[in-house]
């Protein structure tokens, strides 16, 4: 029997993006249920980067400065070439880009962000939060949705978001397509700030990049943590295989980077990896009183740093459109597929095509370095698109 009287929105996944649209809906005064697969809402123990596009929309849900006392706000992004160690681009994060974007930059532990937005929901009477509720299936039922759990206990609610990430359940019911392995992996994790030797940028963001390889280095938790993500791309990669992106192949991988990135390697956490996955995009997204949102909708390749800022931005948006539809959810959902689903391919493709920039080699690396190096650090030319939206 199902603890919920059938006049919520039932949010599916409790991961940023199903607490951020649960908050977003909230604040628009609906009843919202949130029904997380796991024993208890938790995020892993790595970093995140959240761009001015999502804490504009964290802002409206009055978030922002709770998450500020969290996170740290970098002076820079800087773009390093991997193998000669030598700086090729910056992106200034100071005065000019305050004006132009207005909302922060900023960098913080994953699970001091949804420990905000849980401790925001756990504060809104019209949220309820279940664990333990593996959701199988959603159909539409009358002027409602009822949404089916592995036990076989069933809620009803008015309509469903699925915000259940990239092996989405729910999104079965709109498309038979399957996540894309890229042949990369990820090594990640946060270590104290003292284990860091101490260099110039350890306030940045940095991003050193190379033949097939990228690694990233930012600060997190008002700097006490250090955050590290060594991506490789493997040649043992075979479909259907566990046997690639391995440790040995890590280290040989890095063996031709510059002293500065093989020594903070020895840093990463070698323990577990994520091997890089993403979709093609998909214009359906609605279903009557169901919808996806998040990684559920638009899985992508995280070089942009955008996947949890379009979920993010995703729940600013549905919210807006249940509040501009009344009652009508089915329109509501329908609307907001059409004003995200352009926008979140644009972000899933342009990842790609980022990601071959960064892993250029040859020419291609030299053409990067040059092109790069005359952008002044002010230049927001090709970052408007992204981080300027407000939609
Ligand atoms: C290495 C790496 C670095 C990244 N860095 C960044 C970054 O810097 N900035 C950024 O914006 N993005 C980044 N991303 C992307 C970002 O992590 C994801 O896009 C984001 O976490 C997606 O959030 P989500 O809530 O949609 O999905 P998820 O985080 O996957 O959450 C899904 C939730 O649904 C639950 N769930 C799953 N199935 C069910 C079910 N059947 N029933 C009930 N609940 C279920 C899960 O337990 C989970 O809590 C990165 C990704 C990677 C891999």
């Amino acid at each position: 029997m199902s603890p919920i009287d059938g006049r919520s929105i039932l949010i599916v996944g409790g991961g940023i993006g199903g607490l951020s649209v649960a908050l977003a809906l909230a604040r628009r005064g609906r009843r919202v249920t949130v029904l997380e697969r796991a024993a208890q809402f938790g995020e892993i123990g790595a970093g995140l980067q959240i761009a001015p596009n999502a804490s504009r929309v964290l802002d409206r849900l009055g978030v922002l400065e709770a998450i500020g006392r969290h996170a740290v706000f970098p002076s820079r992004l800087v773009f390093m070439d991997a193998l000669s160690g030598e700086r090729i681009s910056a992106i200034d994060c100071g005065a000019a880009f305050t004006s132009r974007y207005v909302f922060p930059y900023l960098v913080m532990h994953r699970s001091d962000l949804l420990d905000v937005l849980l401790a925001a929901c756990r504060a809104e009477a019209r949220i309820t939060l279940l664990t333990a509720q593996d959701v199988r299936r959603a159909e539409n039922v009358g002027d409602g949705v009822e949404a089916v759990c592995a036990d076989g206990s069933v809620h009803r609610g008015l309509a469903l978001v699925a915000a259940d990430g990239l092996h989405s359940t729910i999104r079965r019911m709109l498309s038979d397509d399957a996540p894309v392995a890229a042949p990369y992996v990820a090594y990640r994790g946060a270590i104290p700030m003292e284990e860091m030797s101490a260099h110039a940028g350890l306030d940045n963001v940095v991003m050193w990049v190379g033949p097939q390889m990228h690694f990233v280095q930012y600060p997190v938790r008002r700097g006490e943590l250090y955050n590290q993500v060594a991506v490789f791309g493997s040649r043992r990669y075979r479909e259907g295989s566990e046997d690639w992106g391995t440790v040995e192949e890590l280290e040989a991988h890095y063996a031709q980077t510059c002293d500065h990135v093989r020594r903070a390697l020895t840093k990463i956490r070698r323990d577990r990896r994520w091997p890089m996955v993403d979709r093609q995009p998909i214009a359906t997204w609605t279903q009557g009183r169901v919808t996806l949102l998040g990684d559920a909708a638009h899985p992508m390749l995280q070089y942009l740093a955008q996947g949890a800022c379009q979920a993010i931005e995703d729940a600013g948006c549905l919210a807006d459109q249940v509040a501009a539809q009344g009652e009508d959810l089915a329109a509501a959902f329908q609307a907001y597929q059409e004003a995200r689903y352009l926008r979140t391919a644009r972000v899933q493709l342009t990842a790609h095509f980022f990601g071959e920039i960064c892993h250029a080699e040859g020419v291609g690396r030299t053409l990067r370095n040059a092109w790069a190096a005359q952008r002044a650090e002010a230049d927001f030319t090709y970052l408007d698109w992204l981080w300027g939206w407000q939609g």
